[in-house]
């Protein structure tokens, strides 16, 4: 890519907490970036204001009205954007021809197939929607493979690894002489509470994460720990391992944000502030380095780093995921699923923060694990587990469903 034209990015969730990271390290770099595409689910306002900032080619919505207000808000304004809506466009902004680097940013499985449109077309994708490499591993390491796509990790922890790692790792870590991963948890805001106390905890209690400002749906996902097990097996796809070369180590401050242990004894660790503009701006100019806007690291300040190993009786869910990726197939989008109803459940008050891992499991327990060889496969599994998850948090949780969408 020549430094001349700027590359072409597409952010999938650009209104979102990454997504806006995304776009204020592209705005610090005008000549090597431009926001190509911008998309949004339901936050029509956000993205207005965004596409008047960074004056995108394209801006995606999910629901046709809402595409035809920005639409109308945007011609008043006098820019030129063109608006679209739906999956469809969402998968055509990843795939577009226009388009050198996708920053895969949607919450959830609603990520999936945009993101792997971006791995068959063989773009540059940075990775943050965990849950379309959970859902999918096998499938989307090989559209990765066949298309020639660059998979550059952006969850803090993946991204360290790979940073910590020689760079070309493919073909399994022990050929590279690494003994082990330490992916690295902060533990979450409960990490120092008594389990009768965290089954009660409430939303905001728990999106009130220690060192990381988040979306909501990640924020529960590390006070759960579930966050920990979705990147457990994010790492397994990642990195061509398994959970057993895999040790999680909480360390609350979230300076270190993970490492490889080689044979030899060494550890190497990527350290930073706990800000993710680090990992986009490392995905955007890899393999070169620039400006993130993230201030140095003070370790006067820091002055020390803990680390204690994570109690999986009060944080049953990374023993979830564990065993979900043990089992292979379409297991982990079963785990992943359920996961998502039941935090949607909970920040809706519909569901008490301990009964989280309780109806995870309960689904999991009701699965026929079998292989997943194609998307549709896959897509099914979810639709089957949210309906598994729906039926229990109404016959067991008393959940009332009847106004929530299908
Ligand atoms: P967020 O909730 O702040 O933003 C989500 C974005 O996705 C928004 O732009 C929203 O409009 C869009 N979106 C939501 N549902 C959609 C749907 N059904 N269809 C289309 N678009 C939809 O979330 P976030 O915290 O930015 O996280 C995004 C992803 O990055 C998640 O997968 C998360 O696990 C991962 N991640 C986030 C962080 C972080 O620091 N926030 C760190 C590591 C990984
Ligand atoms: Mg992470």
């Amino acid at each position: 890519m020549s430094l001349n034209s700027p590359q072409n990015v597409t952010v999938l969730g650009a209104t979102g907490s990454i997504g806006k990271s995304t776009l204020d390290v592209i705005a610090r770099h005008p000549e090597r970036y431009r926001a190509y595409a911008l998309t949004a689910h339901t936050s029509k306002e956000a993205l207005f204001e965004q596409c008047l900032t960074h004056r995108p080619e394209i801006a995606v919505l999910d629901a046709a009205e809402d595409a035809e207000w920005l639409e109308a808000e945007l011609s008043r304004a006098g820019l030129p954007t063109r608006v679209a809506f739906g999956v469809e466009a969402l998968c055509a902004v990843a795939r577009d021809a226009q388009v050198d680097t996708v920053m895969a940013a949607i919450v959830g499985a609603a990520g999936l197939l945009p993101s792997l449109a971006a791995a068959e077309a063989g773009k540059r994708i940075l990775l943050a929607n965990k849950e379309a490499l959970v859902m999918s591993g096998a499938l989307f390491m090989d559209a990765v493979e066949r298309s020639g796509a660059t998979l550059l990790p952006i969850d803090s922890e993946h991204n360290a690894i790979y940073q910590c790692l020689p760079a070309e790792h493919r073909g399994g870590l022990d050929r590279h002489g690494v003994r082990k991963l330490l992916l690295t948890a902060s533990g979450g805001p409960f990490r120092q509470w008594r389990a009768p106390d965290i089954a009660a905890a409430t939303p905001e209690q728990a999106c009130a994460h220690p060192n990381w400002s988040m979306g909501r749906k990640i924020s529960v996902d590390s006070a759960t720990l579930m966050n920990k097990g979705l990147e457990l097996i994010e790492a397994c796809w990642l990195f061509d391992t398994t959970p057993d070369q895999i040790q999680v180590v909480v360390h609350p401050q979230s300076v270190i944000h993970s490492m490889a242990a080689y044979s030899d004894g060494s550890v190497i660790a990527q350290l930073g502030n706990p800000d993710m503009r680090t990992p986009i701006a490392y995905g955007l100019a890899w393999p070169e380095r620039i400006d993130s806007g993230v201030e140095a690291l003070d370790l006067f300040q820091i002055a020390r780093l803990d680390f204690e190993a994570p109690d999986e009786a009060r944080f049953p869910c990374l023993a979830l995921a564990r065993e979900a990726m043990r089992q292979g197939g379409i297991a982990p989008a079963i785990l992943n699923a359920a996961n998502e109803v039941a935090v949607e459940a909970f920040l809706g008050g519909e569901l008490s923060f301990g009964a989280i891992a309780e109806l995870v499991a309960g689904v999991m327990g009701m699965a026929q694990s079998h292989r997943a060889d194609t998307v549709e496969e896959i897509l099914a599994a979810d639709r089957w587990a949210r309906a598994q998850a729906r039926g229990l948090l109404e016959s067991q949780y008393g959940a009332d469903l009847t106004s929530a969408e299908e």
